[in-house]
């Protein structure tokens, strides 16, 4: 492995090969920068979109937005893309821009350790390297949950996570049941309700459906968006503005009137579209919408009435042989089990050991919460950055997007180091302490904070992401204040 360290062009790491690892490269090439490489544990690049093949899987976020801003795709098929065109975008970009040469695939980074002003990092396959810089592109939503529910392995059909979708398992004829009304759940029951034979969604807490209009892009519109750059511009303003304005901006502020407006456009869909009484109150969330990561469906509501689809809303007791047993002593008897419960969004970078200065350790640092000062930077742990790291605004914005900026952000501290203003550069500790005051106490006028449980709140009950408007990060991401920044060398 190449140990080479120098000022000019420092060695960089970047950790996964997903979307956020790919822009990595391509931006840090684009900057003049030359030593770097990608590890990446899996097989193939794509991240979540490699991992979730789940039946349905499809981006909530329109497909011209979830796009780099620099290799628009002319070519999506429809308004809200699927995992598979998705995945296939990020490869031909990665082609495209001659990525692949630079990962090493099947390789994991199990610890990154600072040592005398660089990075030494163990790779799963016993191999070493050295670094100047690491990029975490390691992703947010990536660590499996498995909820602990007894008896799983009693069950004698097959189960399997959502994120770890089983192929080989023929669904057509069986009984499927599916754990979690999460946005991965809702998408699986649009997907599967008339391919099965008998379909039940196993439902915890309802969920605020937010209407959604999606639809295939005509032959006429692709050849119109692959001759004139421009609508693709157009349109990407356009939706831009729904996102900020509609949602982003409506999340962060739960007295808004634009807050009151979701929760009337999910009430009336609830309201219009489930037939049945006793269904329809089933399904009624007793918290505010959007407290929970909002879910988008054209057909949810339309799937969960099919003849062959159960809302099941008695409580799981456990699983055996046969199926699932509920509260009410009732057996719910499948062939193929899905837990689609969700992901440990607290994770990040770990299980990697990542000590910094003095062998200060991730862990013991995020014992309480994960944090970064702006989501990319933690004290004492010199040239070490994340991108959708903690405290973003994971959840509110086009993830792509977010990277983007974070990408030109961290570009920017390291041309410090280039420039010979410092050998490393972390986030001061007061900055951060101040950072994180500031995010928690502006946190609570989220619509996060209203009463729910979901994934965006720490163990404190907390949310964990970012909790201001998408101009104020788009602000803070034009230029590091160096201020907040702690420069060695
Ligand atoms: P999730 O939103 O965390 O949902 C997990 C579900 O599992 C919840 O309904 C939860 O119920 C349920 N659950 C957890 N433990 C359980 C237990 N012990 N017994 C019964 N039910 C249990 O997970 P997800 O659906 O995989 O989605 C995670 C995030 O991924 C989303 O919020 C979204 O940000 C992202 N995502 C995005 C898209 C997209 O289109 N962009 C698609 C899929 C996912 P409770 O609500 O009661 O806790």
């Amino acid at each position: 492995m190449t140990t080479a360290t120098n000022a000019r062009d420092p060695r960089v790491v970047i950790i996964g090969a997903g979307m956020a690892g790919i822009l990595t490269v391509i931006k840090l090439r684009e900057a003049g920068y030359e030593n770097f490489i990608v590890y990446e544990k899996a097989d193939r690049l794509g991240g979540t979109w490699r991992e979730n093949t789940y039946p349905g899987v499809a981006c909530d976020v329109p497909a011209h937005l979830y796009t780099y801003s620099f290799e628009p795709n002319p070519g999506w098929t429809r308004m809200f893309a699927s995992g598979q065109e998705i995945q296939e975008y990020f490869e031909n970009v990665a082609k495209k821009y001659d990525v692949l040469p630079v990962i090493r695939f099947n390789t994991e980074v199990k610890s990154c350790v600072f040592e005398n002003g660089q990075w030494q990092l163990a790779l799963g396959n016993g191999r070493h390297d050295t670094a100047d810089v690491v990029i975490a592109a390691s992703g947010v939503l990536h660590h499996p949950h498995v909820a602990d529910l007894p008896g799983l392995n009693e069950f004698a059909g097959k189960w399997f996570h959502s994120a770890r979708w089983d192929h080989s398992v023929p669904l057509e004829g069986k009984r499927v049941g599916v754990i979690g009304t999460g946005s991965t759940a809702i998408q699986i029951t649009s997907a599967l309700v008339n391919k099965v034979a008998k379909f039940e969604l196993f439902q915890r807490t309802a969920q605020w459906v937010m209407p959604m209009v999606d639809r295939e892009y005509s032959p006429e519109e692709r050849t119109a968006f692959a001759s004139d750059a421009s609508k693709i511009d157009a349109l990407r303003v356009e939706l831009n503005h729904m996102m900020i304005d509609r949602i982003a901006n409506a999340v962060v502020a739960a007295d808004s009137p634009e807050m009151a407006a979701i929760e009337q456009a999910c009430l009336e869909n609830l309201e219009k579209n489930v037939r049945d009484p006793v269904l329809r109150e089933k399904l009624r969330p007793n918290y505010r919408a959007a407290c929970k990561r909002l879910i988008f469906s054209p057909d949810f509501y339309e799937a969960i009435q099919h003849p062959n689809a159960e809302l099941v809303t008695d409580a799981i007791d456990h699983l055996e042989a046969k199926g699932v047993r509920t509260k009410d002593g009732r057996l719910h008897e499948l062939d193929v089990l899905v837990v689609a419960t969700g992901f440990r969004a607290d994770r990040f970078i770990r299980p990697a050991v990542v000590k910094g200065r003095g062998g200060l350790d991730l862990d013991h640092v995020w014992k309480d919460r994960p944090f970064a000062y702006l989501s990319l930077s933690i004290p004492e742990f010199p040239n070490f950055f994340m991108l959708n790291g903690p405290n973003g605004p994971v959840g509110n914005f086009s993830l792509i997007q977010i990277a983007e900026f974070q990408v030109g952000y961290i570009l920017q501290l390291m041309a410090e180091i280039r420039a010979g203003h410092c050998r490393e550069i972390s986030a001061s500790r007061e900055a951060t302490k101040r950072f994180d005051e500031a995010r928690i106490a502006e946190s609570k006028k989220a619509i996060w904070s209203t009463g729910c449980k979901s994934w965006y709140l720490d163990q404190f009950g907390v949310p964990a992401s970012w909790p201001w408007t998408y101009a104020r990060f788009e602000a803070e991401m034009q230029a590091p204040k160096l201020e907040a920044f702690e420069r060695v060398g």
